[in-house]
């Protein structure tokens, strides 16, 4: 990658983790902003990245990049299973019409987007030292935490190229990469109110939290 890619990856053989320069800026990361929407943003991307090393294909890699098997079978079957979910909750999403999400392909990258999430939140509430989150312009930590992951993601996109990624990306289109990913995550449910039967509801036991 160049420096003025805005992109970033994870790379199994070599174990690394690669961002370059241009991804370091809004709305992935200011330095000028609060902590909380930067967590949400690149903290988000930081988590995704470094969960690639154990998604679906990451996971098959050891330490020094070789392809060899270090899970127990358990654990392999205990993680199939919560990936299984995730295959179905995707493949039920369709960005246009008559045309879903393709579950398996996109596997590795919801995996990503999930434990992404997950980590960010965990790694800004461990920053906050057991201090309570300042509230800023009205909005509580983690309502900032998830606002700055949403808008990580703002994008428009026509709805041909749309669906040449829904046929050939490996990853979610963007917005089902917001909505999809938040609605597993308990402080959703708690920071926004959300309740059975609004449009992102889901019942705990059919949450998926990987990491
Ligand atoms: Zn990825």
């Amino acid at each position: 990658m160049t420096p003025q890619t805005v992109n970033a990856y994870y790379n199994a053989n070599m174990n690394e983790i690669v961002f370059p320069a241009s991804v370091l800026q809004a709305p992935l990361f200011d330095p000028r902003a609060d902590d909380a929407a930067n967590y949400g943003a690149i903290g988000a991307t930081i988590g995704h990245e470094i969960s690639h090393g154990f998604d679906d294909e990451g996971s098959q890699y050891d330490g020094s990049g070789n392809l060899r098997v270090w899970w127990t079978d358990e654990d392999r079957k205990r993680y199939d299973a919560k990936t299984r979910i995730l295959v179905a909750q995707y493949s039920a999403f369709a960005p246009i019409p008559g045309y879903a999400i393709n579950g398996e392909l996109t596997l590795g990258e919801n995996i990503a987007d999930n434990a992404g999430l997950e980590i960010a939140y965990k790694a800004y509430h461990r920053s906050l030292g057991g201090k309570p989150a300042p509230v800023i312009d009205g909005m509580s930590g983690d309502e900032r935490f998830f606002f700055g992951f949403a808008q990580s993601y703002r994008s428009k996109v026509r709805e041909s190229q749309l669906l040449t990624w829904i046929k050939s990306d490996p990853h979610s289109p963007d917005e089902f990469r917001v909505t999809g990913v938040v609605r597993n995550h308990p402080a959703f449910y708690s920071t926004f109110g959300v309740r059975p039967g609004d449009r992102m509801y889901l019942p705990p036991e059919q949450r998926v939290s990987i990491w």
